[in-house]
């Protein structure tokens, strides 16, 4: 099988569709140039697919030839025998519905593999992540944090919370950062990609490989469904009537609200519960599980929901909801905590219960694509659903819903869907973060988990207060908890509880993805006075005291 390469071109001294058509000849002209495309004259960009290396210095001859100054800035090989076949007939090889990150990934990877691509989406380019999830959510988080840790540069102790700030200006450059990076990490990239098309509409599945979209038939050769998720609220009595913010609505409120009411202490309830808490709102967050953060160490939940508490933060656990309600512009949640009945109220209330597939109204029946309990999309290994031609990758496939888990399938959804790779969907070693302050960060089995699936395990934890970086910082808040093998120490699950958590749980993701054991860990250098040190510790743990020992302890 011969090798291939995929260049991307800078070219200077286009200005006009005339220029593109003539680079575009001049470079297909080009010895062992297989495919030449110019995504449009004002990008200056241009890519090859050709069949040496060295055709490169040939490009760049050619161009100066036809008058233009052109430079390689990316060259990659292709795989070998990745190469997509034609879709007999079909105007596209793939067409993604959906225009979010598990989409991008899937068209890149199609485009890459020389096929022709279209991604339909019916509303905002770029989807749920850079829109209204990770992206608004993380920076506003951060700017609370920064209000908060400038009104008490010292963690212990804290006591109340800081004046509102300007929180219009704010959001506005929240709305200013979502802007830049949309157009830099979606528009602009299908600039660089010209067999990618992107069509503005909402598709329709009517069976087979037919897709109807602004009432025009498409038959593509593959189809990769990448629709993403929607907020979900439970049945609770008078909720619909009393009407309630979701994520979306909470991340562009035009003003801050007095007060407000939380139901559902996962990842979003306690990102944003305390993210409003920090700018002054009076926030409690009802959770009906015994813990916050459910999914996590029940040490990890506990500590944390203390830390929240120290800040003002009323957070209840195994909550039962009867009903709410909405009067004079107040909500009432009529709840019973801890055995007693209560009326919390709220100027605002937020539902952060957890989301759903989008999988309904747009034909995935007629197709023949099988739904699971929660709507999503049931999927082989390979990501292929019930339909042959159909593949599927993102937040539609149900939980866990992450976006570097929704680009990893889009990538693989179309490397199967366009060349039977088999590439199976693992999400083994897979770390999750809540960003919370300070983070939880986790990967590989709990000790629960470890312990249900058979194995004998041994755990270690450690509290921050014997981890030097945290108390050079002056903020002891947390612990790390290691879950291991007892017979081999292999390490099966990291759990953190740390400023910073999500950095130094990628040791753990390593180590638990390539069966590192505790002896692997401790061996291993870790730089004095980093939080990653502490996971040396936690690991040192479990044979010695860590508080005895000296600094840069072995
Ligand atoms: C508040 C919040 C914070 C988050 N924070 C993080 C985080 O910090 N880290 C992290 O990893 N993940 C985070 N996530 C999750 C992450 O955003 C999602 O997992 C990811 O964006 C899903 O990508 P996707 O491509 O599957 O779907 P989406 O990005 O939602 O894309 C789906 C697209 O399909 C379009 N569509 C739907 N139906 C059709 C149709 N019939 N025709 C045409 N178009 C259609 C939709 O308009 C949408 O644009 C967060 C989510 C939220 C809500």
């Amino acid at each position: 099988m011969s090798k291939r390469f995929h260049f991307l071109l800078r070219v200077e001294g286009m200005t006009c569709d005339g220029c593109a058509r003539h680079v575009t000849a001049a470079l297909k002209k080009t010895d062992g140039v297989e495919d030449a495309q110019v995504s449009s004259w004002r990008s200056g960009l241009a890519t090859v697919i050709a069949t040496a290396k060295e055709t490169e210095e040939d490009l760049i001859k050619a161009l100066q030839g036809a008058g233009y100054r052109a430079v390689v800035q990316e060259r990659r090989e292709l795989e070998e025998g990745r190469r997509a076949p034609k879709a007999e007939g079909a105007e596209y090889d793939l067409m993604i519905i959906g225009g979010g990150s598990a989409a991008f990934a899937a068209a890149i990877k199609g485009a890459e593999l020389g096929a022709k691509v279209a991604i339909v989406e019916g509303s905002t380019i770029g989807g749920t992540c850079v829109n209204i999830g990770c992206v608004p959510s993380k920076t506003l988080i951060k700017a609370a944090e920064l209000c908060y840790r400038s009104a008490y540069p010292k963690f212990e102790g804290l006591t109340a919370c800081p004046p509102p700030s300007d929180w219009q200006r704010v959001i506005e450059q929240k709305d200013e950062l979502v802007s830049a990076l949309r157009q830099g990490k979606y528009v602009n990239v299908m600039e660089v990609y010209p067999n990618i098309t992107l069509i503005r509409g909402w598709a329709k599945l009517t069976g087979g490989r037919n897709v109807v979209v602004n009432g025009t038939n498409h038959t593509p050769g593959r189809i990769i469904i990448a629709t993403g998720s929607h907020p979900w609220a439970p049945p609770i009595p008078g909720l619909e009537e009393a009407g309630f913010l979701d994520s979306t609505d909470a991340l562009s409120l035009p003003e801050l609200p007095s007060s407000l009411l939380v139901i559902g202490a996962g990842a979003i309830g306690l990102e944003l519960g305390q993210l409003f808490n920090r700018f002054g709102v009076h926030v409690m967050v009802l959770e009906g599980g015994p813990n916050v953060a459910g999914g996590e160490e029940p040490e990890i939940g506990q500590a944390l929901t203390r830390y929240l508490a120290d800040e003002k933060l009323r957070v209840c656990t195994d909550v039962k909801i009867k009903r709410v309600e909405r009067t004079n512009g107040e909500y009432q949640v009529h709840a019973q905590i801890n055995g007693t009945d209560e009326v919390c109220t709220g100027q605002q209330l937020l539902i952060a219960t957890g989301r759903r597939p989008n999988t309904s109204g747009f034909g995935l029946e007629e197709a023949g694509v099988k739904l699971g309990k929660r709507g999503e999309i049931t999927v082989s290994e390979h990501l292929q659903t019930a339909n042959p031609y159909i593949f599927a990758a993102g937040d539609c496939l149900g939980d866990p819903m992450y976006v570097y888990v929704a680009a990893y399938a889009g990538g693989i959804a179309a490397e199967n869907a366009l060349t039977a790779a088999g590439r199976i969907y693992d999400l083994s070693a897979l770390p999750h973060v809540i960003f919370t302050d300070p983070q939880v960060a986790s990967v590989g089995f709990s000790e629960k988990q470890a312990r249900e699936r058979g194995y004998k395990v041994k755990t270690a934890v450690l509290h921050l207060k014997d981890v030097p970086r945290s108390l050079a910082a002056r903020d002891t808040r947390g612990l790390i908890k290691l879950v291991a093998e007892e017979d081999t120490g292999r390490l099966l699950g990291a759990h953190v509880l740390a400023d910073e958590a999500g950095e130094v749980i990628q040791e753990g993701v390593l180590a638990v993805r390539f069966g590192l054991t505790i002896k692997d860990i401790v061996e291993t250098f870790h730089p004095y006075l980093t939080m990653v040190e502490g996971l040396k510790l936690a690991a040192l743990t479990f044979e010695k005291e860590v508080a005895k020992l000296s600094c840069c302890a072995t």
